[in-house]
């Protein structure tokens, strides 16, 4: 490496997130400098298929010039304003508007923050706050699930599943975050065990959960669509029908995690929509804006938002809010977002072209790495396995997702090792060409791997 060049500055300066610093210490890091359509290029010119949208969230790509063009325009007409104190602008209102229109049905009202971990953050304050409201002060618990990723806040990480978020950082905090199974049914069903009766056993072990905890000190539930920091992990069939009863039954609050589902990636506008989830709560951010400017949203229902007036009236002022929440610039490319998203048949498209991707992954099921693939839509997860006959998983110190990883870098194609699970969310404007080149470079990748172990 040369002293003074741009990669020894990021090793001596810069602290990488959700990065292994030790080993960024001595290797240090690609940096990108450019992008086009699904295509990023590194500082050293290599060119690679972004099979992650970045972090599951770049939808149009990486050159789409309306969004910088919306950006550029709002910027010079109203670079900033806030949300406090009555006061706002019209990008915030329409914004709002539009996204209670394209809302599952039961949700009347935004807030605004910058990220999924602040969406998720706030809808936990929500929850709190509404149910002091309601006089069921006692009722404060939240379920997560384990693998779940909610986000990095103090709350949201505590609420996420993920050891790693927690060790060390003295999370999770305090005893209201309780945790359930992950649904991978691939990896953790029983011999013989049918995908309903797996989820007949999940939602079993839910409703011991809340009976030995008492249902009077659950507030409520929180789940992704499809899990995604937890390796790209579909439902089983029946999972949501299973689940949402019981928390209907003891009076807790479905939150939908739609901060990766959100805005078609699994072939509906909603995830909720593609596994039948009525939530009370529902969270979005990255596909919202195509990540062209931070951006989330907390969408809740008419109950919680007439118990945010009612505070208003005991407290004087709703006593919330961020700075940045809801600016003007990111709200306005939201809009254009959103408007593109209607305009080129954003959801139609990924409908059309999900079989070429789905069918193109599962074809790898015959590699000797690789034990399931499953997914929905443009997001899906492909499991290696040390034995696929006996579902024995490779021992995580040998660390073969990652080699996978590096070698499908080195093939160009950027994917994403959670544990031994690769995950795929390539920005949804993919087209069924690209998505074969992006699985030949898989393949690459793989057989690169292979060998290396052998
Ligand atoms: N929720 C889910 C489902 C996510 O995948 C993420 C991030 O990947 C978050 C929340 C946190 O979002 P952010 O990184 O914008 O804080």
């Amino acid at each position: 490496m040369r002293p003074n060049s741009l990669h020894a500055a990021d090793i001596a300066h810069f602290v990488h997130q959700q990065t292994d610093l030790a080993d960024h210490h001595e290797h240090g890091a690609v940096l990108m400098a450019r992008g086009d359509g699904v295509h990023v290029f590194d500082t050293e010119g290599r060119e690679y298929i972004e099979a992650m949208a970045g972090l599951w969230c770049a939808s149009l790509g990486f050159s789409e010039k309306r969004l910088a063009d919306a950006a550029y325009k709002q910027l010079l007409a109203l670079p900033y304003y806030h949300t406090f104190f009555q006061k706002g602008h019209e990008p915030a209102v329409r914004l709002a508007e539009k996204l209670i229109e394209l809302a599952p049905a039961g949700l009347t009202h935004v807030l605004f923050q910058c990220s999924g971990s602040e969406a998720n953050d706030a809808a936990i304050k929500l929850i709190w706050y509404y149910n002091n409201q309601r006089g069921k002060p006692q009722k404060k618990k939240l379920i997560g699930r384990i693998r779940g990723y909610h986000g990095n806040t103090v709350a949201t990480a505590s609420l996420s599943g993920q050891p790693h978020m927690q060790a060390d950082f003295d999370l999770p905090l305090g005893d209201r975050f309780l945790h359930v199974s992950n649904p991978n049914y691939y990896r953790f069903h029983q011999p013989g065990e049918t995908e309903l009766q797996f989820s007949a056993r999940m939602a079993a072990e839910l409703e011991a959960l809340i009976e030995r905890e008492g249902a009077e000190t659950i507030a409520a539930f929180f789940a992704e669509p499809v899990q995604g920091g937890g390796g790209a992990i579909t439902p089983p069939q029946g999972y949501f029908q299973a689940i949402q009863p019981i928390l209907k039954k003891h009076d807790i609050l479905f939150v939908a995690d739609e901060v990766i589902c959100g805005f078609g990636r699994t072939g509906n506008m909603w995830g909720c929509e593609t596994y039948g989830i009525t939530p009370d709560i529902l969270t979005c951010a990255k596909q919202l804006t195509a990540a062209y400017q931070p951006l989330s949203a907390t969408l809740i229902s008419a109950p919680i938002h007439e118990a945010l007036i009612q505070g208003s009236k005991k407290h004087g002022s709703f006593g919330h809010g961020f700075t940045y929440g809801g600016h003007p610039v990111a709200c306005a490319v939201g809009l254009e977002t959103l408007a593109i998203y209607a305009e080129r048949d954003m959801v139609g498209h990924v409908q059309r072209v999900a079989p070429a991707f789905l069918n193109g992954l599962a074809a790898f099921r015959g590699h000797p790495l690789v034990g399931d693939v499953r997914g929905v839509g443009l997001i899906a997860g492909v499991e290696l396995m040390a034995d696929k006959a006996t579902r024995t998983p490779f021992d995580p110190a040998r660390k073969i997702g990652i080699l996978v990883q590096q070698k499908c870098h080195e093939a160009g194609l950027v994917v994403r090792a959670i544990g031994d699970r690769i995950a795929f969310t390539p920005p949804l404007i993919i087209t069924e060409a690209e998505i074969a080149l992006m699985c030949r470079r898989f393949g690459q990748g793989l057989d690169a791997a292979w060998m290396a172990m052998r």
